[in-house]
């Protein structure tokens, strides 16, 4: 099979394909993976957790939150700094890791990863490397190959010329619909603002902050003249980043452009460059802490956040999306909207799907669905299915997919866990469809006895000595070698225990690297 695209949703779709089983192509037209998530310089996780700040998008994403922490290139608040008060908000809205939707003064602190993007294009080699993907770069897909209403394969450019590659089935994770639009399926074209996310470097964020807390009324005026030379940006619009001195611009936002059009690229790229120049000059002459900014770059890859979108076997609303709607066929989920397999499915076609940005969803409802985690956990679905219907030998439509449990169960008590069930390397899926207990147990059996959270949580560690797992906030009476609880298991399901003997008859196989045990 082929993934067309490596952003977060393809790069996803590739390795949970491949876990399963598949022989699995990714192709990708730049030099790096990674999407808007590395060239694109979008830096914070968003959408992970529902109403109750409980996380709700795991699997593939997870193993990027912890990997990248590995290697110091994520910073997120720990469960106990989840609170709606000043003094988090002090701490950690600079982050990003704030409820946006929320607009009362200070909006609540939630877990939402800030990142940098080198980190992220490593940790995407990595995992699409040990997962066995063979990876094609420098890969520029131009046309699909369509046989009787099958696409058989793709035609991409490169330096040496057309190059086609066959596959049974393939995925569309282009974000802009390039491939179901090239294989004749119907879409709607949208559009949304356009930005040319910038960082600068050399900032003294210590400063920046100081002034901005103690000074609340200046720093708001300035603020305000800031997001006027710049013309367009949201309240927040630098972010600190894991590099200290160095912040990321969500800014200029530039309405009016077509994310398909080279023309019009251009011309957002041109005035992008010239409005962030001319912030530079501002903020180094008038904002405490930006002195000595220098910039640091542009992007290597415009913000486009919208252009073609599927019609697929179903159109996902703006009322579905704020309703929280919950389908019978639901995948996946982010922060507390679903999205059903039959979005994912283009009309007509039996070995073509789509995940990412460009589901199939009306115009207005992919602006409050579109962010990383969900593109991924749409991916990580992808993946499975294609799996699913090559071992079912059927089309995609007809495959009997796993149902995802928790994550599809609106606010849930218990956190999403069926990506984490998905992405096992012999997922249970294809081991055992008859039973779908047994191939999908969830975590239920695992929860702190005070709080009720399961170790999906991001707050739960391993907790060798009290005899039972603990979340993050009801932890502290015990020592622990504090490795996230969800990467022990993901570990110890990764060497081949099985995670339903792992979690309820034989706890203690599970054992971190610090030989405590996982319960
Ligand atoms: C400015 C901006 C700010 C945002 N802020 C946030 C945020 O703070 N938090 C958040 O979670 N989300 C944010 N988002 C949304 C999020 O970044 C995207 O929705 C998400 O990255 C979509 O993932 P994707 O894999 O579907 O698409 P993309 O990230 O666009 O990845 C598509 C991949 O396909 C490749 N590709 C495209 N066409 C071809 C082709 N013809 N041949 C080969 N390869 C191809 C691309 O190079 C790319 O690698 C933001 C988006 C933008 C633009």
């Amino acid at each position: 099979m082929v993934v067309i695209g490596g952003g977060p949703a393809g790069l996803s779709a590739a390795v949970s394909a491949a876990r399963n089983g598949c022989s699995v192509t990714l192709l990708e037209r730049y030099h790096h993976l990674g999407g808007m998530a590395s060239g694109g310089m979008v830096l914070v996780l968003d959408d992970m957790v529902n109403e109750g700040n409980e996380i709700v998008t795991t699997g593939i994403v997870n193993e990027f939150v912890d990997r990248m922490s590995a290697q110091d290139g994520a910073v997120f608040p720990p469960p106990e700094d989840c609170l709606t008060n000043w003094e988090m908000w002090k701490k950690w809205s600079r982050w990003g890791c704030i409820d946006f939707h929320k607009t009362g003064m200070p909006q609540p602190i939630i877990h939402a990863v800030a990142f940098d993007p080198d980190c992220w294009k490593r940790v995407s080699l990595d995992l699409a490397r040990e997962a066995g993907v063979n990876l094609r770069l420098h890969s520029w897909f131009s046309e699909a190959m369509v046989e009787d209403g099958r696409v058989t394969g793709v035609i991409c450019q490169t330096k040496l010329g057309r190059q086609a590659i066959k596959a049974k089935m393939v995925i569309d994770a282009s974000g802009d619909l390039d491939v179901a639009s090239s294989a004749g399926a119907s879409f709607q074209t949208g559009q949304y603002i356009v930005t040319t996310v910038f960082r600068l470097c050399d900032v003294d964020t210590d400063k920046a902050e100081a002034f901005e807390f103690e000074n609340p009324e200046e720093y708001k005026a300035l603020d305000r003249q800031v997001r006027r030379v710049i013309g367009g940006a949201w309240g927040m619009w630098w972010l600190k980043t894991p590099l200290p001195g160095i912040v990321w611009c969500n800014c200029p936002h530039m309405p009016g452009y077509d994310g398909l059009s080279p023309e019009h690229m251009l011309a957002a790229e041109v005035e992008g460059r010239e409005r962030m120049m001319k912030l530079l000059a501002f903020v180094r002459a008038n904002l405490p802490g930006f002195e000595n900014a220098k910039m640091l770059g542009a992007a290597e890859q415009l913000g486009i956040r919208q252009t073609r979108l599927l019609q697929g076997e179903y159109v996902v609303t703006r009322v579905d999306v704020r309703s929280r709607r919950h389908f019978s066929d639901s995948v996946c989920r982010g922060r507390d909207y679903y999205t059903p397999y039959r979005a994912l499915l283009p009309k007509g076609i039996d070995n073509l799907i789509v995940a990412g940005r460009h589901y199939s969803v009306e115009s207005e409802a992919q602006k409050l669905s579109r962010e990383i985690p969900p593109c991924m956990a749409q991916g990580e679905a992808a993946g499975v299915a294609v799996a699913v219907a090559l071992d079912q030998n059927c089309a995609l439509r007809d495959a009997t997919l796993p149902r995802s449990r928790n994550a599809c169960v609106p606010r849930a008590p218990t956190p999403a866990t069926s990506h984490q069930q998905m992405r096992s390397s012999k997922a249970p899926s294809l081991q055992n469809k008859k039973d779908n207990k047994r191939e999908y147990p969830s975590f239920p059996t695992l929860r702190c006895p005070h709080s009720g959270l399961h170790p999906g949580h991001a707050g739960a560690m391993c907790n060798p000595d009290a005899g039972r797992f603990r979340c993050g906030r009801h932890q502290d009476r015990a020592p622990r070698c504090g490795r996230p609880v969800a990467a022990l298991l993901r570990r110890a399901v990764g060497r081949g225990h099985e995670q339903r003997r792992l979690l309820v008859a034989e706890p203690q196989q599970a054992v971190c690297r610090d030989r405590h045990q996982v319960r």
